[in-house]
């Protein structure tokens, strides 16, 4: 069996897998056995939030965090050629050694990993062995090309643009994709949206967005500021993820629409007219 992708209509160049579409600690959380963490629903079980963005046959992964490994390996992911990364919190970034095993299947090939320039210092920091270097000492470890980004790039023949948001304290960017003429924004984790951010999201087809949860949360957003968002850029689609365990699949589905809830798994043609 190959991966979702294999399963997108006949024709299709752009397309979308959710890894994961859960908060930090993932949904089931440990130690809870609250309706959601203990649901039967596969779409209520949710990894940390991770996107494989499909582009003509090569392969762009838009956060790396914990889950990675095992996502790649459930849903057969069959390559990686680019990384890019939104911040420098542990759920986006603790599974980014296991790209390692690409560069293996992939001959040898250098992968290059876009971020913030506080994100890369800050992943030089966290995995000091990863660099741009000649591998002398046989270690293995994944072979990165890391690329700070300070505005709009050229990635695996698509336009990525970084869209600053506010998180925290973290640099935290999402990320615009535009490919074959179509375009898609991934921002999983936000609080505030500036103005000039908003303006760099115009005409997008599909808008992926940070719902947290209904209750306030410091760094997040939640529910009515999301629905709000939503509304102002009025993508053709949107779809949420990085959610806690307060709502299950089901009642994400009623509480967002018409904006849609992603779940882990879910792959879809971004290029559909
Ligand atoms: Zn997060
Ligand atoms: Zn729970
Ligand atoms: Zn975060």
């Amino acid at each position: 069996m190959g991966s979702p992708f294999d399963n997108l209509p006949e024709g299709t160049r752009f397309g979308a897998l959710f890894l994961g579409t859960g908060t930090s600690v993932g949904v089931p959380m440990i130690g809870c056995d609250c309706p959601v963490c203990t649901s039967a629903d596969l779409r209520d079980a949710r990894c940390r939030s991770s996107l494989c963005l499909w582009l003509d046959g090569r392969v762009l992964i838009l956060d790396t965090g914990p889950d990675f490994r095992a996502a790649c390996l459930r849903w057969k992911v069959p390559r990686v050629d680019a990384v890019a990364i939104t911040h420098l919190h542990a759920d986006h970034i603790f599974g980014f050694d296991d790209v390692r095993r690409f560069n293996t299947i992939q001959g040898g090939q250098v992968i290059p990993c876009f971020a913030g320039p506080e994100t890369i210092a800050g992943m030089r920091r966290i995995f000091p062995y990863i660099s741009d270097a000649p591998n002398k000492i046989g270690l293995y470890r994944p072979l990165i090309a890391f690329t700070p980004v300070t505005g709009p790039f050229e990635a695996l023949g698509a336009t990525v643009t970084p869209l600053p948001v506010v998180h925290g304290n973290a640099e935290t960017f999402g990320y615009r994709v535009d490919f074959a003429g179509y375009s898609l924004a991934y921002l999983p984790d936000v609080h505030v949206i500036p103005g000039e951010t908003l303006a760099l999201m115009r005409g997008l087809d599909v808008l992926i967005l940070n719902m947290l949860r209904v209750r306030p949360h410091p760094t997040h957003l939640t529910l009515e500021a999301t629905r709000d968002y939503a509304a102002r850029v009025a993508a053709r689609r949107t779809l949420c993820t990085h959610f806690s365990h307060d709502l299950t699949h089901a009642e994400l589905i009623n509480a967002l629409a018409p904006n849609e809830p992603a779940w882990d798994g879910l792959c879809f043609a971004v290029d559909a007219p």
